[in-house]
C-alpha cells in the first residue's frame, strides 16, 4: 500500500496479521456437492461443503482443527483435536464457500451450517464472533434465521446460548436417547447426559422461543430399533423440537452400516404415531466423503 505513510505502513505491519484461508483443493462429488480443503496460516487443513439442492445452497464450515469429542460414528473423531478456529477463519470459510456458490452456480449462498469438523460450542466466542460478522450489514447480510449451530451437547454452554439470546437456528446431534447406549458412541453423554440436556434445551426455548432440531444418524441394528424410537419420542416430548433423521454415512474407522429401508420407515412410523415432526434428510456427497460425520480430510493432503 504505497499510497499510505510509510510509519503507518510500520504500524500495520509490526501490529497486524493477515492469515487468509487457501483453498488447497476441492472435489465435486456426483450429486453436485462440493467438498473444499482450507489451508491455514500454520498449515493445518479443515474441511467445508457445498451443498446444492433445488431451491437452495447451504456452506458446512468447520469450527475446530481435529475434534476432542470421540464420537464413535464419526470419522472426524478419530482426527486428534489441534485447535480452535478463530473468528477470522470461520467467517472465511462462509466467505470462500458464498464465493464458490457464484462462482459455480451462479446462486447465492442461501444457508450455513455449523456441521464440519469439532465441536462449535467448545469455541464459544470465536464461533458467536464469525456469527456476529456472516449476519452485519458490512459483513455478509445473512440472516441468523439461515445459521445452523450443531451442537454434541454441552448442556452449560446451550443455556450460555440462551442466556446471549442468540437469534441463530440450534440443533443437538442426539443419535441416541438412552444414556447408556448414548454414552457407548458419544462419551460426551457421560458428563452431559440426556436430562441435563433436556433441562438446557428447555431453558434455550424459553430464553430465545426458538424450537431446536434433533438430529438423529440411522445406524443399521444400532439406534434404530422400535424401543429406540420410543425413546426418542419421549425424549423429544420434553423439549420443543423437530426430528431429523439422517442417513448414516459409513466411514473407514468404524463398522457401522445405515439402517435399511424397512427399519427406517418403521421408525418414521413411530415416531408419526407420537405426533412428532419428522424429516427424513438424504446424504450428499457421500463418493467424496463429504456427507455428514465424514470429514477427516482425506483424499485431500
Ligand atoms: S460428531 Fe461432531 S463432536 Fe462428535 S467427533 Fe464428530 S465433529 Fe466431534
Amino acid at each position: 500500500m504505497s499510497n499510505i505513510p510509510i510509519e503507518i505502513r510500520e504500524k500495520l505491519s509490526n501490529d497486524f496479521e493477515l492469515k487468509p484461508l487457501k483453498i488447497l483443493n476441492s472435489f465435486k462429488s456426483a450429486d453436485g456437492t462440493i467438498k473444499v480443503a482450507f489451508e491455514l496460516w500454520d498449515g493445518n487443513i479443515v474441511e467445508g461443503v457445498l451443498i446444492p439442492s433445488a431451491d437452495r445452497i447451504t456452506a458446512c464450515v468447520s469450527s475446530q482443527v481435529g475434534c476432542s469429542l470421540n464420537c464413535s460414528f464419526c470419522a472426524t473423531g478419530y482426527l486428534p483435536y489441534k485447535r480452535n478456529l478463530d473468528a477470522g477463519e470461520i467467517f472465511d470459510q462462509v466467505y470462500l464457500l458464498k464465493k464458490l456458490a457464484l462462482e459455480k452456480n451462479n446462486i447465492n449462498l442461501s444457508n450455513i451450517v455449523f456441521m464440519g469438523m469439532g465441536e462449535p460450542l467448545l469455541n464459544y466466542s470465536n464461533l458467536l464472533k464469525s456469527i456476529e460478522h456472516i449476519t452485519s450489514p458490512v459483513g455478509l447480510a445473512i440472516s441468523p434465521q439461515r445459521i445452523t449451530v450443531s451442537t454434541s451437547g454441552i448442556a452449560k454452554m446451550i443455556k450460555k446460548l440462551g442466556d446471549d439470546n442468540v437469534k441463530f437456528n440450534l440443533a443437538l446431534s442426539l443419535h441416541y436417547a438412552d444414556n447408556d447406549k448414548r454414552t457407548s458412541i458419544m462419551p460426551i453423554n457421560e458428563s452431559n447426559n440426556l436430562e441435563m440436556l433436556a433441562e438446557a434445551l428447555e431453558y434455550f426455548y424459553s430464553k430465545t422461543k426458538t424450537r431446536v432440531t434433533l438430529e438423529y444418524c440411522m445406524i443399521s441394528e444400532i439406534n434404530d430399533t422400535e424401543q429406540d424410537a420410543l425413546n426418542l419420542a419421549n425424549f423429544a416430548r420434553k423439549v420443543k423440537c423437530k426430528i431429523n433423521l439422517i442417513e448414516y454415512n459409513p466411514i473407514d474407522n468404524a463398522l457401522y452400516k445405515p439402517s435399511t429401508n424397512i427399519a427406517t420407515q418403521n421408525f418414521i412410523k413411530i415416531l408419526e404415531q407420537k405426533k412428532h415432526i419428522v424429516n427424513l434428510r438424504r446424504s450428499r456427497g457421500k463418493d467424496i466423503n463429504a456427507a455428514c460425520g465424514q470429514l477427516a480430510n482425506k483424499l485431500l493432503k
